[in-house]
């Protein structure tokens, strides 16, 4: 039941989070991504990350639970001492006690994530065969947009390459909020992107990453010529293009095929295994079968992506 306006006891007691003016509760099944009873629909100011300040020291000085509101989950996290974020004098925040009551999606749930793996990676083939035909699905850009202020609840990840010619969203014929996409050139995996992924897996609950990879990519090729030439490249490229070289050297073993479409098959392999051995998160959701992590090529020339 939502609550009144007036109604402060209520809020903080839904909330745990005593700067939070909003009067904007709802029912969970009102929320894409909710599990929990009733949740807060409306982010606090300064967004997620921002957020984690404000509610350290909410949690700090007001609060036994630390909850955070990431948008539109409300998170408790269930976490070590050790792990508990400190004060600004190096002291751990008094733990409390200690729940998760992450909003989240079970399969069989209400949301529209609320999906097997195999199930998302079989929307997005399908969006890409559409893609690829040239018979996208028509679009109406406004509707839904009121309940995308609300929260997401994308059906996959992709970590694309940062190549003008690759739009993920049009390559699998989806709209706004159905994919999170982080994008670096050469589709590696490095800190942020990987916080990135597991903020999208942990957090809005993705139960599917794909790395996407594209023929003729410009970074899997300057790392071709870098380990051929020996060319030392200009600015920050060359510790981009040293992520990307394993890949290449992989590739030169072997006898068939083009080295530059091998190198690039071979690039995106490597960065699925990578995340699939990325502790704590995005190894453990894998390994548990939450979320499955693949590899595609979108072809340049035909606008299809093949799993490799
Ligand atoms: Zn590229």
């Amino acid at each position: 039941m939502p609550f009144g306006n007036g109604d402060a006891d209520a809020r903080a007691k839904h909330c745990g989070y005593s700067p939070c003016r909003s009067a904007d509760f709802a029912k969970s099944s009102a929320i894409p991504n909710a599990r929990a009873t009733d949740q807060c629909v409306r982010n606090i100011e300064g967004g997620p990350f921002a957020l984690l300040t404000q509610a350290k020291s909410a949690y700090a000085s007001e609060y036994p639970i630390w909850r955070i509101m990431w948008g539109h989950a409300q998170y408790e996290p269930n976490v070590s001492r050790r792990a508990l974020p400190k004060d600004r004098a190096g002291s751990r925040l008094a733990p409390g006690r200690m729940t998760i009551a992450i909003a989240a999606n079970t399969p069989g749930g209400s949301s529209p994530n609320a999906i097997a793996p195999a199930d998302a990676l079989k929307r997005l083939m399908e969006g890409n065969a559409r893609y690829a035909a040239n018979t996208p699905n028509e679009r109406d850009f406004s509707s839904g947009r009121a309940a995308r202020v609300r929260g997401q609840s994308p059906i996959a990840a992709i970590l694309s390459c940062a190549d003008s010619r690759v739009a993920p969203e049009l390559a699998f014929d989806q709209g706004p909020g159905d994919l999170f996409i982080v994008r670096v050139a050469g589709n590696i995996v490095n800190p942020d992107l990987l916080a990135s992924l597991e903020y999208g897996i942990e957090f809005l609950k993705v139960p599917l990453i794909m790395v996407l990879g594209h023929t003729g990519c410009g970074a899997v090729d300057a790392a071709i010529k870098v380990l051929k030439t020996g060319v030392v490249l200009p600015g920050h490229l060359p510790g981009l293009i040293a992520a990307i070289k394993p890949a290449v050297i992989i590739a030169q073993k072997r006898q068939s095929g083009n080295l530059l479409d091998n190198a690039v098959a071979e690039n995106v392999r490597r960065q699925v295994a990578r995340l699939k051995n990325s502790p704590p998160i995005v190894q453990k959701l894998y390994a548990t079968k939450k979320i499955d992590i693949v590899g595609g090529v979108y072809d340049l020339a035909t606008g299809k992506i093949a799993i490799v």
